[in-house]
């Protein structure tokens, strides 16, 4: 295993919140000659691949693709939506809250910022008093990050829709899902989201490089009326191309789109339901884990409250430095990476040693799972860092359950 410094033998576990484990199939599927962009397969393999893209999210309106991160996308959801001077409002649960206000800032929006702190979901009757606050509808979206990959927190979209209908406000509801598609349960169309950013990354286990921006009629009628959107990322010829390669606004991402058409048959052939129920069952298997490493040491879960918490990413304490220590432990003995803090205080406080982050999602199973809490049980003894006893047992009977 290469990517490894001082590699052990065997198979080396990605466990960090994105990129996520890719699997064979996909990786498999990528693995050929370019194909050609102007005629076959590669061009019939769209329509397959949009609807799927919309079974995933669950919506029946449009989709639009880009060459891009994450980033790329918040950045086409809002061109399409935000003139400058408009205004949006951002209620912030960690590190990605923020920097969507702050692109919708550098684009010269006008940005309200209701910052929930690194470790709490949104507060809804204080998202309503905002919106109850705006009589004249000035604010054009509310720009909404479903998980928040830093914090781990996992926020209520259909409670801030609720707040939005509740005093009649007509702003489009703006999701971010790049952390969170594919692993916690997300319903675009019921539960009314206007727009909702994805990634290729995470829950959707394709190797970097594309992303996709979900949206609806009443989000293509503000397109409509925006004064001015760039070529390159004017959502309507991608959602609607007349000729393919109107799709990308240029060449083809040709063999992200294999790696997606075979992620994509993986999704379909477990179900939506299952790989949520999954994603579930593999996380309430984490927190029991740390609830029981809890009990003695300085470990703790940043979500307190499992209501709250992300079936994706969990974010942990551990006293500073041995976050660090563990991560560097569990890389160099066992090719097991564990994930950075992010964004909780900045990298060149002594404090950032004491953040580390889990990712599962996408391709991650029980024994994966249970190899990575073994891994950081394993990292904490050879640390001799204080810990509760029965983390893996308590996880085992988890992923034990019936029908797991
Ligand atoms: C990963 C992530 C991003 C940023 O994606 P990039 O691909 O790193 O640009 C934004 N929002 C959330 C919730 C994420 O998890």
């Amino acid at each position: 295993m290469p990517q490894f410094r001082d590699a052990p033998a065997g198979r080396g576990y990605l466990a960090i919140p994105g990129p996520s484990v890719m699997p064979e199939a996909v990786l498999n599927a990528m693995h050929r000659p370019a194909p050609n962009i102007y005629a076959g397969e590669l061009p019939e393999m769209m329509l397959g691949i949009v609807a799927d893209l919309k079974r995933v999210a669950r919506t029946d309106g449009h989709v639009a693709i880009y060459i891009a991160n994450g980033h790329g996308v918040w950045e086409a959801a809002l061109a399409n939506t935000i003139g400058p001077g408009d205004k949006v409002l951002v209620p912030s649960t960690g590190h990605f809250g923020l920097g969507w206000a702050g692109m919708a800032e550098a684009l010269g929006a006008e940005v309200e910022a209701i910052d929930f702190g690194k470790s709490a979901p949104m507060d809804m009757a204080r998202v309503a008093e905002a919106l109850n606050a705006d009589k004249a509808h000035k604010i054009k979206a509310v720009l909404a990050v479903h998980v928040d990959t830093s914090s781990s927190v996992r926020n209520d979209i259909p409670a801030l829709r609720a707040a939005l209908d509740d005093c009649g406000h007509p702003a489009l509801l703006m999701a971010d899902c790049i952390a969170s598609l594919g692993c916690d349960v997300f319903e675009m169309d019921a539960w009314g989201v206007d727009v909702m950013v994805a990634g290729c990354q995470k829950g959707l286990m394709v190797p970097p490089g594309m992303g996709f921006v979900f949206f609806n009629d009443k989000a293509a009628a503000v397109r409509a009326h925006m004064p001015r959107v760039s070529t390159y990322w004017d959502w309507t010829p991608r959602a609607q191309p007349k000729e393919f390669w109107e799709y990308w606004n240029g060449t083809a991402p040709t063999h992200h789109l294999y790696g997606l058409r075979a992620a994509l048959d993986m999704i379909m052939a477990e179900g939506m339901e299952a790989v949520w129920a999954r994603h579930d069952r593999l996380a309430r298997a984490i927190w029991v884990a740390c609830d029981a490493w809890s009990s003695d040491g300085s470990l703790r879960m940043n979500i307190a409250d499992p209501a709250h918490r992300s079936r994706a990413v969990t974010a942990l304490r551990l006293e500073a430095p041995d976050a660090t220590r563990l991560r560097d432990w569990t890389e160099r003995n066992l090719g097991l990476t564990l994930g950075i803090g992010l964004g909780m205080v900045p990298s060149d406080d002594p404090a950032w040693h004491g953040y580390f982050r889990l990712g599962h999602m996408g391709h991650v199973n029980g024994h994966m799972i249970m190899g990575l809490l073994g891994g950081i049980e394993a990292g904490l003894i050879g640390l001799d860092l204080p810990h509760g006893p029965g983390a893996l047992s308590a996880a085992a009977a988890v992923i034990g359950e019936a029908g797991a």
